[in-house]
């Protein structure tokens, strides 16, 4: 099968003919993830006062910051919306993927930004709200909203020891890109560890602000994520260090459901972990096949290995409940080159098969899209073409098909952004495809969330 690019609506619209049973929504931000998309100035200048990008763990741009001109990383919004237009398009969230290559393009018509392809409308765009602590700083400078992203995402340690080509993950940026954070001087902090008081700070100016909103303190969903810490940092094994900031951020405040992502661990720790306060924890696997596995992590394969790592995730069920426990995988990179599948086909049966081991154990996958980041190994290596968009597409209806299969409910939404608390993540469309298909109040709950704000969404205190 030949690699396509996107050559104009007749592009998109041969997929939404051919997949006519998946959303429409669906394969349209599959290919906005998958390609990226550019800004021009009056769309850069409307995006200006939205929620702005964190860059809070990789860059997740096809282009690195040192060729953003405009410094479009300080003024594109942290996702936007599609919506509308001849589609008819209910309204999905698409994080921000830069790439000033895409044929995709946000632009200002008549004072509404729009999404193009190849100069053809397609359909609206929105910007999301800042949240009110998007305006707080610390005495020292640092912006509260890069201790904490959109009310919900926390890195606490912005590095990896995992280090280097024989231990890094081979599609991962943190370290590249917290480097080319702090050389941009455009960021107020830069430390590769956040302090723990900050964190705790900022949570509960989050939640004031939530619970005034709406009167009483909603639930509210953090994640905690960070880099392998191999030996210790700051005299820390990874264990006391990640316990230390799930503890604080769990029990600073009121009905806050925590999410946490590390390496695998065995059952007798993640007891240690869900005792801390972990809500709900996070083994990213990245990719299903083992043989990928052990290429694509090398550092993990090493340490605990594909075995390991899928047996702990099937016991830590028991640990935190069905649905609780997340692995994230890169979705494409089971066709990333050199060694990825040949085809499509090969690729879609390994993670399908994947998929449907971990639900039939209550382990619920979350698939966030490759970006193809240059400063990745992966990229730097080998050219990587953007992934056939009938992957993802044909991916994400065996997603949804084994979901109800094995009857695993509606992931938990309860991020403070009111985007967030209706609308599936940007950076994949494992959320929408079940929110687009189950959800018969969608599009209503989705209006209520983006004109009232967090009481539009908040129904049960
Ligand atoms: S464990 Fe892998 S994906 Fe996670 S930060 Fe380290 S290198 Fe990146």
């Amino acid at each position: 099968m030949q690699t396509e690019s996107p050559t104009g609506l007749s592009h998109i619209e041969s997929y939404f003919a051919k997949y006519s049973d998946v959303p429409r929504e669906v394969i349209l931000k599959q290919d906005l993830l998958r390609v990226g998309h550019w800004f021009t100035d009056a769309a850069l200048e409307l995006a200006g006062h939205a929620l702005v990008k964190s860059y809070r763990l990789f860059s997740y741009d096809l282009m690195p910051m040192t060729e953003m001109k405009r410094k479009e990383h300080r003024k594109i919004p942290e996702w936007f919306t599609i919506r509308g237009g001849d589609y008819g398009l209910r309204p999905v969230t698409v994080q921000t993927t830069l790439d000033s290559k895409s044929p995709y393009v946000i632009d200002v018509v008549e004072g509404q930004a729009k999404l193009l392809l190849k100069g053809r409308e397609i359909c609206n765009v929105s910007f999301p709200k800042p949240l009110k602590y998007y305006a707080r700083k610390f005495e020292d400078g640092t912006a509260y909203h890069e201790i904490i992203a959109y009310g919900y995402f926390v890195t606490v340690f912005r590095n990896c020891q995992y280090w280097g080509p024989d231990e890094e993950c081979r599609f991962c940026d943190i370290n590249i890109n917290a480097r080319q954070m702090k050389e941009s001087k455009d960021f107020t902090f830069n430390a590769p560890v956040k302090p723990v008081p900050y964190m705790v700070e900022v949570a509960r100016s989050i939640e004031e602000d939530a619970t005034e909103e709406v009167g009483f303190p909603p639930t509210i969903d953090f994640i905690i994520t960070g880099g392998t810490i191999l030996k210790t940092l700051h005299g820390k094994d990874e264990d006391s260090f990640y316990l230390e900031y799930a503890s604080a951020l769990k029990w600073g405040g009121h009905r806050r459901y925590v999410n946490l992502q590390t390496n695998a661990k065995d059952k007798e720790t993640m007891k240690r972990y869900r005792a801390a306060g972990v809500d709900c924890h996070h083994a990213n696997m990245e990719v299903w096949d083992k043989r990928l596995f052990e290429w694509i992590n090398p550092g993990k394969s090493r340490r605990v290995g594909w075995e390991n790592w899928v047996k702990w995730m099937v016991e830590s069920v028991d640990v935190f409940g069905e649905a609780n426990v997340r692995p994230n995988f890169v979705c494409g990179l089971e066709l990333a080159k050199p060694y990825g599948y040949p085809t499509v086909a090969e690729a879609l049966k390994s993670t399908s098969e994947g998929i449907d081991f971990m639900m039939r154990h209550g382990v619920f996958p979350r698939f966030n899209q490759w970006r193809r980041e240059p400063g990745s190994n992966l990229v730097l290596r080998n050219e990587q073409p953007p992934v056939h968009l009938e992957f993802y597409i044909e991916l994400m209806r065996n997603y949804y098909e084994t979901w109800k299969k094995y009857g695993l409910p509606v992931a938990h939404h309860n991020s403070v952004h009111p985007e967030a608390r209706v609308m599936g993540r940007g950076h994949g469309t494992y959320d929408d495809i079940i929110l687009l298909n189950e959800v018969p109040d969608y599009e209503a709950r989705a209006d209520r969330g983006m004109r009232e704000g967090l009481k539009g969404c908040v129904t049960n205190p």
